[in-house]
């Protein structure tokens, strides 16, 4: 006979101990750009203190530690420090279109079946290029009357196949509540899937520790997780180990990348990437077209390279490690295939 392992059972790395909790991470991050260069060795005139006031800098050290020092072409410091080229007039502030696609505060119904909640607006980082930076959120907290909300309306909308919880990081909120969630979902028989967005267990790996894999094992919709891992210098050992522990949980475990100028706009760098995941089991499942959101212009790439890229990877890769090209359009049924 086989013995199964509950997740409260399965090894827990010796790096999990209380020392470095995922909350202790987040509240001894990096919080402003003079701070981040004065750590990698970088003149603080690299960054704009000014592109920090509507959406500060965030950047814990797990993720921090994975930069190169002294390189102000860092491709994981490119997505997270300030800069003089946010100041620029150029995109909007709601680039997809969600503040009127919102039925109910922190619910999204844009695309058949699947609902999409903005659980909060926090996250583990600030990713500059982020289409959320200007989104209306109302307080970063699961609230009980949202929590409520969403379930009913959920129960109440029998074309709901999938849930997909978004933010912010939905991995912000606590275990207990998700847990509470997780039991409440399991009672609506019409909710098959249940996704999870989120960037914090690749930002800092011990997220993904006994507490939360034991609500997503008593989950009865089948788990997805949907990593944001732009770069191949993003997984590191911390990293791998935290994927072992998400596929020893059963979770199907998908990424999806935004396209960036100077961040992974190469062939080789968005090779490098999918082959490192594959080789993790973890499928390219989109790369997205930057949304033109106001301050993150500067990371636009064309769609003239966008498809080089993608040629490129069908040439060299399996075709499970070649992600879709899309792009968000307001209004639009689903995400467009370039
Ligand atoms: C992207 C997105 C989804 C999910 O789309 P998939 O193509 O299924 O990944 C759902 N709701 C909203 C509002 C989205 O932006
Ligand atoms: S983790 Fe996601 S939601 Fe949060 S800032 Fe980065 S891109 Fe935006």
């Amino acid at each position: 006979m086989t013995e199964i392992l509950t997740p409260s059972q399965l090894p827990v790395e010796g790096s999990l101990q209380p020392a470095c909790d995922w909350r202790k991470a987040l509240k001894t991050a990096i919080r402003s750009g003079r701070e981040l260069c004065q750590a990698l060795g970088l003149a603080a005139s690299l960054g704009e203190a000014q592109a920090e006031q509507d959406f500060p800098v965030l950047v814990p050290h797990e993720f921090l530690s994975r930069m190169e020092a002294q390189n102000p072409r860092d491709p994981l410091l490119l997505q997270v420090l300030a800069t003089r080229f946010e100041l620029a007039p150029t995109g909007t502030t709601d680039p997809v279109g969600e503040v009127e696609a919102t039925q109910m505060h922190g619910l999204l119904q844009k695309y058949s079946g699947r609902a999409l909640i903005v659980s909060t607006g926090a996250c583990a980082i600030h990713c500059r290029y982020c289409f959320r930076r200007h989104f209306p959120y109302q307080d970063d907290t699961l609230g009980k009357a949202a929590f409520e909300g969403w379930l009913n309306h959920i129960a109440n909308d029998p074309s709901i196949e999938e849930v997909i919880l978004s933010g912010g990081d939905p991995l912000s909120i606590v275990d207990s509540s998700w847990l509470e969630f997780v039991t409440r979902l399991n009672t609506i028989s019409h909710v098959k899937r249940l996704r999870v967005h989120t960037r914090f267990p690749v930002v800092i790996p011990q997220r993904v520790d006994a507490a939360m894999l034991d609500w997503v094992a008593r989950s009865e919709a089948a788990v997805f997780f949907v990593l944001h891992i732009n770069h191949a210098q993003e997984i590191d050992a911390a990293v791998r180990q935290m994927l072992a522990r998400l596929r020893s949980a059963n979770i199907t475990l998908l990424n999806q990348a935004v396209l960036l100028k100077d961040v992974n706009d190469s062939l080789a760098s968005q090779e490098s990437l999918c082959r490192t995941l594959i080789n993790e089991q973890v499928l390219p499942y989109y790369l997205n077209q930057l949304d033109p959101v106001q301050g993150g212009m500067h990371f636009d790439v064309s769609d003239e390279v966008a498809h080089e890229i993608i040629s490129g990877l069908r040439r060299v890769l399996p075709g499970y490690g070649v992600p879709q090209l899309v792009r968000e359009v307001p209004g639009e049924a689903h995400k467009m295939p370039l």
